[in-house]
């Protein structure tokens, strides 16, 4: 079995279907895979994967899930029975004629709860996510980081089999391999198969007389593993960045899940992040903002100088072009937003209260510490 193929790539539609073009996708599909109708050997577990794709596709939550994390939304969140649940198979195959009793009176439920004493086949190994604070610094020109994994992985004596080398696990007799005991439950809406984990080998399926013993017959080891990922530049928090194959072994030489990156950035202590801007704020003094200035200010590539037209004021943005951070899919970048904020003294000397006062005449303020009503009374 290969890696999960895509839901709707199986299904042969389209990212934007409609509830109503899955529906006759998937119906299309079941009639030619159905296993009644078709014999090869391949049918069944296709029949599944169309199944499934449709199950998923058909759930609005789900769908969302699946369309914001892939395979990985899906099998962290929902057990086999979870995706199942809420969809009426019988209802959809009902005016088709396959919806009723199937194979030898067993109901199309069959397929979905490994009923028929089948043996477990390979299974993909688990998705890992692994949460990764970084700094803005980082977000903005992307990185590459050594991340350490704690996961389980194949033992390398006994390749994951769990019987000491040069021996090899036998068929547990209880379940003759399948790991399952099947159970049939009849209720009013058809004959329901139930299966729960074999209690002898514990859902193995094989029995192991000399286990290894790197492993104590489990086949696995938890193992911390150094793995390079390359942060690409722009992401931001809550971005989710999946490096295939670097999950979870996968059971019986099936392929392992897949590892996901979350990101959560560090606040910064100049910079705040709207979507690609940066926002900071710069202090000037009053006379500064008066007269006019050219002043510092820092960015993510060093300090860059910028210039405060006179009569600049208290509140007021400049934008210093691209000067953010890139997005992430375009060569596109944000701006640098510089918030003007003015300071206005609090400690004067006798001279500059003079030169101010002086300035305060100048500009027609004539009258110091009258209320607004008697400056207006004296103009009058
Ligand atoms: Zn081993
Ligand atoms: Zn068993």
């Amino acid at each position: 079995m290969a890696t999960k193929r895509d839901y709707y790539e199986i299904l042969g539609v389209d990212k934007k279907a409609s509830a109503d073009e899955l529906k006759s996708a998937y119906r299309k599909l079941a009639m030619q895979y159905h296993p009644d109708k078709n014999k090869s050997p391949d049918a069944e577990e296709k029949f599944k994967e169309i199944s499934e794709s449709y199950a998923v596709l058909s759930d609005q939550g789900k769908r969302q899930q699946y369309d914001q994390f892939g395979h990985a939304g899906i099998d962290q969140r929902y057990s086999q029975e979870d995706i199942f649940r809420g969809v009426d198979f019988e209802d959809l195959f009902r005016d088709i004629g396959m919806g009723g009793r199937g194979r030898g009176g067993g109901s199309i439920f069959d397929f979905f709860s490994g009923g028929g004493g089948r043996r477990e086949g390979p299974s993909r190994g688990s998705d890992l996510l692994y949460e990764l604070a970084i700094n803005l610094e980082d977000a903005a020109k992307g990185k590459a980081v050594e991340l350490e994994v704690p996961r389980t992985e194949n033992c390398d004596v006994c390749h994951g089999s769990g019987a000491k080398p040069g021996t090899s696990p036998k068929t547990c007799s209880t379940c003759r391999g399948s790991g399952q005991v099947n159970k049939t439950q009849n209720t009013p809406f058809g004959r329901f198969m139930t299966s729960s984990t074999c209690g002898t080998c514990r859902g193995a399926g094989t029995i192991i007389d000399s286990p290894c013993t790197t492993c104590h017959g489990s086949g696995k080891v938890q193992r911390r593993r150094k793995i390079e990922v390359k942060i690409p530049p722009g992401v931001d928090t809550g971005s989710r960045l999946r490096v295939s194959g670097e999950g979870e072994a996968g059971g019986k030489g099936g392929p392992p899940g897949d590892l996901y990156v979350e990101i959560n950035i560090k606040p910064h202590n100049i910079f705040t992040r709207n979507e690609n801007d940066l926002i900071m704020e710069a202090t000037i003094s009053f006379t500064q903002a008066a007269l006019g200035d050219e002043i510092i200010v820092p960015t993510l590539d060093g300090k860059a100088e910028m210039k405060i037209p006179p009569g600049t004021q208290n509140g007021h943005i400049f934008r210093l072009k691209g000067k953010g951070i890139s997005s992430l899919h375009t060569s596109w970048k944000g701006d640098q937003l510089v918030k003007i904020k003015v300071s206005v003294p609090t400690k004067l000397t006798d001279r500059q209260k003079e030169l101010l006062r002086e300035f305060a005449q100048i500009s027609g303020e004539k009258t110091r510490g009258k209320s607004i009503f008697e400056k207006v009374r004296d103009h009058i």
